[in-house]
Parts: structure tokens; sequence; C-alpha cells
């Protein structure tokens, strides 16, 4: 029997180009009004026992080429268990092979975090004893900008993730991030909202999100680069986000990414602005020695180039809240791939230690305090 594949769905994306009995050639749909493409999210209606060949070419064009070798695809029968198929990469082409376990595969860049899970999760929380919600703006495409605020103290910290739309693992880390906070239960959450205010923002992008974009907005934006000059017209996403965080100040943030090809979990800082200070600075090094003593799938050895003093590019929100607040403020990066220096062949990186990083977070932040 033939199979057939179908991406026609919230975050979908996937381009047919031909089909073979149970082998598919596809490829990945840019990004609207962009060059950017990576992610990809389909459904393949197939029989159990088929071995399946999915084979996406065009690759060598792709965001990041770098992403493909020692990357495994995610797939999940019940879009609830999310694990890695065999996959290798070659020449611009990722081949994935599986033989079916059932009748329904789903395939994805990462395990992806759809609009409507994202509404359940703003619902849930909404509800919790001492949370107030308040939509920021819209988006360009009329979505709102969701915001949950909780917390009695001074310390203005904000929480926000999914710039970048594809990084799904981001709006995981928020989804543990939220339930930690609102465990009447739990001794650091409950220090934290004495201690803070919290403004949390679990998906800056629900436009890209939705439309299964890498790295943009409906207008092929990257958010990330918005945050100096934010507009109605390119980016209000950034832009009511920015004006909120102008109203309560910011003294801790956290900008929550995914990278596509370090297999580590890092941060990324505000080294190179112009007004940095050492108590800044010593804060930001202070979190990142606790956070690796706090849990094992964080490290400080690998992660990006620091910017030469003065040399900072403050269109991206770190930089941005660093120098316009003097926060501490950071951009975490977990891993496509895996954190290889604790692997798991099963899953890779997943929605499950994506929750549990952010419960670590927590903790430190806790701590630092
Ligand atoms: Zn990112």
């Amino acid at each position: 029997m033939t199979i057939t594949i179908n991406a026609a769905f919230d975050s979908g994306n996937i381009v047919v180009d031909s089909i073979d009995g149970t082998n598919a050639r596809l490829s990945i749909r840019k990004d609207r009004e962009s060059d950017f493409f990576q992610w990809f999210h389909f459904r393949v209606a197939c029989s159990a026992g088929d071995a399946l060949e999915l084979a996406i070419g065009g690759l060598e064009a792709s965001a990041y080429p770098d992403g493909w070798p020692g990357y495994a695809a995610c797939a999940s029968y019940d879009r609830e268990h999310w694990f890695r198929l065999d996959t290798s990469y070659d020449a611009g082409t990722l081949t994935i092979r599986h033989t079916a376990e059932g009748d329904l595969l789903w395939v994805a860049y990462f395990a992806p975090y759809s609009m409507e899970r994202h509404h359940d999760l703003v619902a849930s929380v909404a509800e919790c004893e001492g949370v107030t919600y308040r939509c920021l703006g819209t988006s360009l495409e009329g979505q709102p900008i969701d915001c949950l605020e909780m917390g009695t103290g001074d310390v203005q910290v904000w929480l926000y993730a999914r710039q970048h739309p594809g990084e799904s693992m981001a709006e995981w880390w928020m989804e543990g991030a939220l339930e930690k906070l609102t465990d009447p239960a739990d001794p650091h959450a409950r220090s934290l909202r004495q201690k803070c205010r919290f403004h949390i923002v679990p998906n800056m992008n629900p436009d890209g999100s939705r439309r299964g974009h890498l790295r943009t907005n409906f207008a092929g934006v990257n958010l990330n680069r918005e945050w100096d000059k934010p507009s109605a017209e390119r980016s209000p996403e950034v832009l009511c986000v920015r004006n909120a965080m102008d109203e309560s100040g910011v003294d801790w943030a956290m900008d929550i990414h995914g990278d596509e090809a370090i297999p580590a979990v890092f941060v990324a800082g505000f080294e190179g602005i112009p007004s940095v200070t050492v108590k800044q600075s010593e804060n930001y090094q202070t979190f990142q020695k606790t956070l690796s003593s706090n849990t094992p799938d964080f490290q400080t050895r690998l992660g990006y180039a620091v910017s030469a003093p003065g040399q900072a590019n403050l269109s991206m929100s770190t930089t941005q809240i660093a120098e316009r607040f003097g926060a501490v403020s950071m951009t975490l990066e977990m891993p496509f791939k895996d954190n290889d220096d604790l692997p798991d062949s099963a899953q890779g990186w997943s929605p499950e230690r994506s929750k549990l990083l952010a419960h670590a977070c927590l903790v430190t932040l806790d701590q630092m305090l």
C-alpha cells in the first residue's frame, strides 16, 4: 500500500515532492517572506509493518546546515510521547528509516508545542490562585500575546520564549516553569513568589508557531533582531512586550531558545553592552555556576563566542534588556539534538528534560536572590 503524508495542521510544515510505495521524497517550506527553513512537522498514514524511508532534501540551503549531522528526527504515535528515529544525513538530504508500529506516525524536528496546547496552558495557569492574566497586545495575524503574572515581591522577573517559533523546546520549558511556580506545595516556588513579581510570556511568536515557521513572524521578521526598534508594522509582538517591560522595569530576564547545532544546554549573556557593570556580570556568572551545580544537563564549556567590549548587538532582547534596565539578562539555549555529556538515545533532548531544566533554573534563581 502507498503511504500518504499531510501537514495541513497547526505548526505543520512539509512539501511532498514524490511518493513511491513506502518511500517519500520531501522538502521543507520556507518561512513566509523569508529564506529561513529548518522546521518540519507532518504525519504519515501507513500500515503497521511498513518499512518507511522518508528523505528530506535541499537541506544544504537550510538555515543551519550544521544542525543535521548527528541529528535524529522526533516521532510519536500518540502525540504525547516523542522518541527519536533512525536518521542519517548526507549531502543535503536527511534520510529517516522506520518500521511502522501503527497506522499513523507523526514526525517533527522537535516535539511540537501547538497553539491549542498553548491555550490549554494559559487557561490552566490563569485559573491558579494568585495569578493575573494580561493580554499585552496582538500579533500581525491578530493572535494574543499572552502574559501570566504572579508573585508579591519587588524583584521584577521576565521569562519569555519562542521568539523563534520552531524552537518548541522553549515552550515545553515554559510549561515546566509555570507548573512549578503555581504548585502551592513547592518550597522554591513559594519563596520565589514572595521575593519576585513574575511576568511570563510563554509564546512571543504565535503566528510563526501556527504556520510552522523556524525563525520569523508573519512578515518574515526575526523578532530577536527588533528589540532596539520594534514597530507596529513589523514586530508588534516585541513592541508590546518591551512596552510592558518599560512599565514594570526588569531585574532578571530569561529568553528561552533552542540551538540547532550545539549538543549541549548553555546560556548567552550581555557581554559587550556599553553600560555593563561588575555586579551585573558577577550575578550572571554566579547564576551559571549555580545552575551547573543544580543540574548535569547544564554546562559552560560549549556556547557562543562572546562580544568584545562595546560590540554587543542591541537589537537582541538579552543585550537590549541588560542595557536598558541594568538587568541580569540571558538567552537560554537547549539542543535540538541532545546534551552529549548525558545522552538519551531513545528520546534525545525532550519535552520532559526541557521542563526539568526549567525547574532547575527556578531553583537557581531562588538561591541567587
Ligand atoms: Zn532561537
